[in-house]
């Protein structure tokens, strides 16, 4: 058994001219948590889509739970989150939930449904809105219910809080953290550097496609000689 719950090595993509990874290796361990972090454009969402088979890496290896990305098996243990996300604007909420959950294999009983709705700060009235009357914010809080609700032990979520208020974010942070406790693996993107300190056992600084540095926010402090990470990350990108 692999210990591994992400492997990703060599990994190069190009689009058209732009080449947007080149050669990209990072290891993330079963229950770990790990963000990737990187300005705009830096390839964030490119190299997750490359990690789900959703973009062909143009060279590499990349695997899940020691199976080979390209493998539907190696995706059976993770819920995914994209960009971004909307969920279909026809469907009511509660329709999209149970389209996920049969989608995932589960059944979301009432009660675990209760228990969460409160992370997002969502109530059941709010679900049975179709999701075109939906704001921005409350559409990715439906994609981050579904994921929550899934039970599996990896979740790969890119940009999760873009777009939440600071209590959801609070909140939804806090429920990361007592998954972690429970031994499941985060794999995320994000800009707020603050949560990823908060989350995160260890951060990838993706940029100009390599991964310029790979540790703990405290490693990355002491690296780059700065007791703040904000300025840590200003100094590996600068
Ligand atoms: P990040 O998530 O770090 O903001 P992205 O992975 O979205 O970065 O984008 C990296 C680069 O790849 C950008 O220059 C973007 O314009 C380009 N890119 C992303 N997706 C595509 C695509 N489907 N076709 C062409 N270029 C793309």
């Amino acid at each position: 058994m692999s210990d591994s719950a992400i492997q990703i090595e060599g990994v190069h993509k190009r689009y058209g001219a732009n080449q947007v990874l080149r050669g990209v290796d990072l290891s993330i361990g079963r229950g770990e948590f790990f963000g990737l972090v990187g300005v705009n454009g830096a390839g964030k969402t490119t190299l997750m889509k490359c990690l789900l088979d959703f973009a062909r890496a143009d060279a590499g290896a990349l695997s899940l739970f020691g199976i080979t990305h390209t493998e539907p098996r190696a995706r059976a243990a993770l819920a995914y989150l994209p960009e971004k996300f909307t969920p279909p604007y026809y469907l009511g909420g509660d329709d999209f939930l149970r389209y996920m959950a049969e989608l995932y294999g589960i059944s979301i009983s009432p009660a675990a449904l209760d228990s969460l709705l409160p992370i997002v700060d969502l109530d059941r009235v709010a679900l049975q809105k179709p999701v075109r009357q939906l704001s921005k914010g409350t559409a990715q809080k439906l994609g981050i219910l579904a994921c929550l609700s899934s039970g599996r032990k990896l979740l790969v979520m890119d940009e999760p809080m873009s777009g939440l208020d600071p209590k959801v974010r609070a909140r939804l942070k806090q429920h990361l953290l007592r998954l972690k406790a429970e031994g499941r693996t985060l794999f995320f993107s994000t800009h707020l550097l603050h949560d990823a300190e908060t989350l995160c056992d260890r951060v990838a600084i993706l940029h100009g496609g390599r991964v310029r540095f790979t540790g703990s926010p405290a490693q990355c402090c002491r690296e780059f000689g700065t007791g703040d990470f904000e300025q840590a990350y200003l100094r590996c990108v600068g």
